[in-house]
């Protein structure tokens, strides 16, 4: 079916509220059985039952729908949060004595659920530079079970070869699950190279207006039913109707925003890696970028996040940069309709905290909707004060 068509009518039965053309917000936490033989009836799947909303809400059963269309999947859940869906995917996957390997910096609550959390419960885990497969088949161990990939992260970008890591965990038997946040469903679905499991934060692209914290998981029937009646339902991951459709309205024009985030942070990379004052830029479908190739031949676009790294040899340069921006806005996360600015300088020299790993003259760029002149010509004042 085409991106278009499942955006905007998918799932979409409207016999079913009075014809009504936007679908109806079903704000309701349990549902009634008409006789002991319906609720019987639900009792026996409570995925495709309406029981109680921390299970199934026909409002969050649409976006479902449309997800799992998007994703090429069979079936999908939405849950409160990209955080959620990943724990979700990964406790689902995992027993006491496991191991796990992970691609190096993953998103950073990705790498607490992975070195924080879950060797309290006796998982142990392997982070490897995931852009050489040849590391990941060096860390495979006999109790090694699952291969969690990141393709591209957030701020270095960093690609795997999903096709090759695919044929690598096929053959040791390793569940795969990818965080496609970032590229999101219009420009990569891992699904067609063979991964088991694809989440997202929707909060970012999916939603797309800064209003929403939410994830996604899509994968086949059976693991999906997995991951409903375990971790769904028993850690209580739910997200309310409400939230779903806020989703649901941003979804709508999901190709518009992507690809206008898309098409203008081209530009805005190109005009950074000519910029006298940038010592790097990393851009994954920019052919400065190292892995260029890959990124080409995986992805058929890339998303709005640029980091480059200012050339300056004084945090005052970096200083004086941030403070002379206007229209980009100081913030964490990406994905909404508004440009962002997250400069590493902001994670350094917090009392009491060590500073980030990440140099502090670097600075992510999220390119919004905002039009290209807008924000060129906030980055050249900027620039001159460098
Ligand atoms: C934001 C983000 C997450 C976490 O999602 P939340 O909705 O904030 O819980 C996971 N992965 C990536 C790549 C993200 O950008």
């Amino acid at each position: 079916m085409d991106i278009n068509e499942i955006l905007t009518h998918l799932g979409e039965d409207r016999s079913l509220y009075f014809n009504a053309v936007a679908p109806p917000v079903i704000q309701s936490s349990n549902f009634v059985f008409n006789t002991i033989e319906e609720m019987r009836a639900a009792f026996s799947d409570e995925l495709t039952h309406h029981i109680y909303t921390r299970g199934n809400n026909p409002t969050v059963e649409i976006l479902r729908k449309k997800i799992a269309a998007l994703e090429h999947a069979e079936d999908a859940l939405v849950v409160g949060s990209g955080a959620a869906a990943v724990a979700a995917s990964v406790i689902a996957n995992i027993k006491t004595g496991d191991h796990i390997i992970c691609v190096q910096k993953p998103y950073s609550w990705t790498f607490k659920l992975i070195t924080k959390l879950l060797p309290r419960f006796g998982v142990d885990y392997t982070f490897v530079d995931g852009r050489d497969v040849k590391n990941i088949l060096n860390a495979i161990k006999p109790n090694t079970c699952l291969l969690y990939l990141e393709s591209p992260n957030t701020l270095t970008f960093e690609i795997q070869d999903l096709a090759a890591c695919v044929k690598l965990a096929k053959k040791h038997n390793l569940v795969t699950i990818i965080d496609n946040s970032h590229a999101s469903p219009l420009y990569q679905q891992p699904i067609d190279f063979g991964i088991d499991i694809v989440i997202h934060s929707a909060t970012k692209y999916l939603n797309g207006h800064s209003d929403v914290v939410a994830g996604v998981i899509c994968s086949n029937s059976k693991m999906i039913k997995k991951i409903f009646e375990s971790e769904l339902m028993t850690l209580g991951m739910t997200i309310s109707p409400h939230d779903a459709n806020l989703i649901l309205r941003g979804l709508r024009t999901l190709t518009l925003r992507v690809n206008q985030s898309y098409t203008t942070a081209q530009e805005i990379a190109g005009f950074l890696y000519k910029h006298p004052k940038v010592e790097k830029i990393y851009f994954p479908l920019h052919p400065s970028f190292e892995q260029y190739d890959l990124a080409k031949r995986q992805m058929s676009g890339c998303g709005g996040l640029i980091t480059f790294q200012l050339k300056t040899a004084e945090k005052e340069g970096v200083l004086r940069f941030i403070q002379n921006i206007k229209r980009f806005l100081i913030a964490v996360s990406w994905g909404g309709y508004e440009s962002l600015m997250m400069p590493y300088i902001g994670f350094h020299d917090i009392p009491g905290i060590p500073d980030s790993p990440v140099h502090w003259s670097v600075i992510r760029l999220y390119i919004g909707l905002e039009s290209k002149h807008y924000l060129l010509d906030d980055l050249n004042t900027a620039f001159d004060e460098v």
